[in-house]
């Protein structure tokens, strides 16, 4: 094991992705997460992984819990679809086969059971219920992390791996800002159980990922999760010592709009519980497909949540130093493009790698600024295409100017 140590404020996707590349590699390191257990809080649902997302889950997991993470994943092929409320198809592309990546380069895993497999391993690494309030860095170089418990802990690196609130970027970059990208989406499972109810979704709608537009922007996202086999058979099998939830088929179904489109006041829409965020949807879908309207009335109430969509406005020219960002955190983005969680695990792949030549021997600040060189490029680019494709699609505000 080498000496640097790394702390990592936040431990989701990214953050653990981080851990694990670089525990893999025998670097120390501690994740500080706020939530007071990983189950806390309502993680969301699909997550698809494209090629950055399995090519960087593919460095940083062990070979078992790579193997658990592409066997838990759906494989819902490579179609994507835009049809308007009435089901007129109006697009439809199919993303390049990448035939050496499981399911072609395109997955459909549930978040928690990524997060899940993302914590395999790391149990000892990984604190719970401690939340990064502020940091300092010491005149030894070294960074010395305060969390609201009234603990500190002190490390050669702080990685802020704390999402689009992040307290790491408040405090490091506070010329970075993180705005409202002006949608409102309610997210929601339909439960695929059983083939009778499969046979409800047309199989036009269990592509990849399904867009529906309507009048005044108004969208519906569709996207399926299938399972291929039982988690405990996938564990039992590949990796015994990684524990999953179960889970069953499911369709995520997530309707959005300009907030002057929606009945009531941001107040009022966090305020709502599962059933009336579904009579909000079905509202708002007059005159549409009765298919469509059939799909929403079958959203499970316990399943549906509203989220604010934000992005940042990317930053250029800050100096590295022992602090650096990853995922959420420095280029949250739109979800026009699925592209955030890719990102972040991308970062990770990168990060890991430099902390990698660092602990071999590579001066720290230059490893440092090669992963911010390279990462502002590819994620600033996801965070520019994410609102630009939001726009043109579901109405999104336009990202504003560069910020210098
Ligand atoms: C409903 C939904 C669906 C999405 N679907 C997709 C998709 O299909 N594909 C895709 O690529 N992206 C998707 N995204 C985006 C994706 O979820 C994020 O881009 C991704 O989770 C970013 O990972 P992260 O690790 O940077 O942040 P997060 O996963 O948000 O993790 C940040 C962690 O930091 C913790 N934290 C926060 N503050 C502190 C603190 N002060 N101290 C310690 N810990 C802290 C949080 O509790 C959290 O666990 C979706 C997002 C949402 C909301």
């Amino acid at each position: 094991m080498s000496d640097l140590h790394v702390v990592i404020a936040g431990g989701g996707l990214g953050g653990l992705a981080l851990a694990q590349g670089l525990h893999r590699a025998g670097i120390s390191v501690t994740v500080h997460e706020k939530d007071p257990t990983p189950d806390f809080r309502n993680q969301g649902y699909r997550v698809r992984d494209n090629s950055d997302g399995i090519t960087a889950l593919k460095a940083v997991l062990t070979p078992q819990a790579y193997e658990v993470f592409a066997a838990t994943a759906g494989t819902p092929g490579a179609r994507t679809d835009v049809f308007d409320h009435r089901l007129n198809l109006l697009d439809s592309q199919e993303f390049p086969h990448a035939p050496d990546l499981p399911g072609g380069g395109h997955l459909a895993v549930n978040r928690r059971t990524l997060r899940q497999t993302l914590l395999s391993g790391l149990h000892k690494a990984v604190h719970f219920g401690s939340r990064l309030t502020r940091y300092e860095t010491n005149r030894s170089g070294t960074v010395t992390a305060h969390f609201a418990d009234g603990t500190s802990t002190t490390g050669d690196v702080l990685v802020g791996a704390d999402g689009v609130n992040s307290a790491t970027r408040k405090q490091y970059l506070p010329q970075a800002q993180v705005v409202d990208a002006g949608l409102r989406m309610l997210y929601g499972k339909v439960p695929l159980g059983g083939a009778a109810r499969r046979d409800l979704i047309p199989p036009e709608l269990l592509g990849m990922w399904t867009t529906v537009v309507g009048p005044q922007l108004r969208f519906l996202g569709l996207a399926p999760v299938r399972y291929r086999e039982p988690m405990h058979q996938v564990t039992a099998r590949l990796a015994p010592d990684i524990a999953l939830s179960e889970d069953s088929d499911y369709l995520a179904c997530v309707f959005g709009a300009r907030p002057d489109q929606l009945p009531c006041t941001d107040a009022e829409l966090f305020a709502m519980q599962g059933g009336e965020l579904r009579a909000v949807t079905l509202s708002l879908l007059k005159g549409w497909h009765p298919r469509l309207i059939d799909i929403v009335s079958r959203q499970d109430p316990a399943s549906i949540f509203p989220v604010s969509v934000r992005t940042s406005v990317p930053v250029v020219g800050w100096e590295t130093s022992a602090v650096t960002l990853l995922g959420d955190a420095v280029h949250v983005m739109s979800p026009a493009m699925g592209a955030g969680a890719n990102t972040a695990l991308r970062d990770a792949r990168v990060l890991a790698s430099r902390l990698v030549q660092a602990a071999g021997g590579t001066p720290l600040l230059t490893a440092l600024r090669a992963y911010e060189a390279e990462m502002v490029g590819y994620g600033y680019d996801a965070v520019r295409e994410s609102a630009d494709r939001g726009h043109q699609l579901l109405g999104q505000n336009p990202l504003p100017s560069l910020q210098r």
